[in-house]
């Protein structure tokens, strides 16, 4: 019997982004656009589910 080995899912959020339906780290981004307070809006699909995620993502630098 082979066991599969999950993956750490603490480690890939510090990795980065992933899908939350499957745990798939490969996101295409659909679209980027500014947001209020200097935010980037991303909408992500998986390319493995299919699945849709939204991120905002705040541009380095100062306050
Ligand atoms: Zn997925």
């Amino acid at each position: 019997m082979t066991e599969r080995v999950e993956n750490n899912k603490a480690l890939d959020q510090q990795r980065g982004l992933q899908c939350s339906a499957c745990g798939h780290q490969r996101l295409r981004v659909i679209y980027t656009r500014a947001a209020k307070g200097s935010k980037l809006v991303r909408r992500r699909e998986c390319r493995n589910c299919g699945a849709r995620i939204t991120t905002w993502e705040r541009t380095a630098g100062c306050e």
